[in-house]
């Protein structure tokens, strides 16, 4: 879930807490767009030196809401080459868990904003999901992320490859699987023109064969979307096959059943 720090989401996260109270959720995290190291990178998340401000607010929420589990997590994008940058941002709070998402396939490019949907029309889907999906793949292998955020992104807009990817699931998988990361079922996925979460079906059950860990996400940007469409997660996981999902703590994961 989100803070207005990143410029696109709208209430604090003492709001997200008392929305996911009224719900009736044990458990909540925080993940707002974590910095870059250069702060004129991009205009959607917040500043280096507002990370402890970042900090602060969710620390607020759980001293406010003590019987909610308030996680403090990050959401990094995955750009190779910054690999060191995200060590950095690791050392500096006790973070319950990072998400590890790729919105980039090139540094100057992030595919799911709405700004650039142009670019999609100028290049072949299936290059910009090969490219998508190898990224993917580094951020699973890098060890650095206990989850894989919203894992098919490059369906957001509907542009569809003709082209088979099982390939590319697979190797993604299989990098999860080696590092024990979870994927994320991240319900905005039905929020956005794709009406679909992500990931899809297909990858979900190659990821139940291959023994990769799910977990779950709104991926809030608002109060009222805080826990939107879990049943339809949860059903999700389960009609595949899961019985069981992570979730986390200073960076180690443990298991629920589901
Ligand atoms: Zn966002
Ligand atoms: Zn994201």
């Amino acid at each position: 879930m989100h803070t207005p720090l990143c410029h696109h989401a709208v209430g604090e996260p003492v709001e997200y807490a008392a929305r996911a109270l009224e719900l009736g959720l044990t458990e909540i995290g925080f993940s707002d767009h974590s910095p870059m190291a250069r702060d004129d990178f991009d205009d959607w998340r917040m500043r280096s030196d507002q990370l402890d401000e970042y900090v602060m607010k969710v620390r607020e929420a759980q001293q406010r809401f003590p019987q909610l589990a308030i996680k403090l997590g990050l959401e990094v994008d995955y750009i190779p080459g910054h690999e060191a940058w995200i060590r950095d941002l690791a050392r500096r709070h006790p973070w319950d868990y990072f998400i590890g998402s790729v919105h980039y396939v090139s540094d100057s490019w992030d595919f799911d904003n709405p700004k650039k949907l142009s670019q999609w029309k100028e290049r072949d889907p299936f290059q910009v999901w090969t490219a998508y999906f190898q990224r993917l793949t580094q951020a699973a292998e890098s060890g650095l992320f206990q989850i894989i955020g919203h894992a098919d992104l490059a369906k957001k807009f509907c542009f569809y490859p003709p082209q088979d990817c099982t390939h590319l699931f697979k190797a993604f998988l299989a990098a999860a699987q080696k590092t024990r990361a979870a994927v994320e079922l991240n319900t905005a996925g039905l929020r956005k023109d794709c009406r679909e979460i992500y990931p899809s079906r297909r990858i979900l059950e190659l990821a139940f064969d291959a023994g990769v860990p799910v977990t779950f996400g709104s991926d809030a940007h608002a109060p009222g979307e805080v826990g939107a469409d879990f049943t339809n997660a949860v059903e999700l996981a389960r009609s595949v096959g899961y019985r069981k999902f992570s979730r986390f703590a200073r960076r180690q994961s443990e298991t629920a059943p589901l």
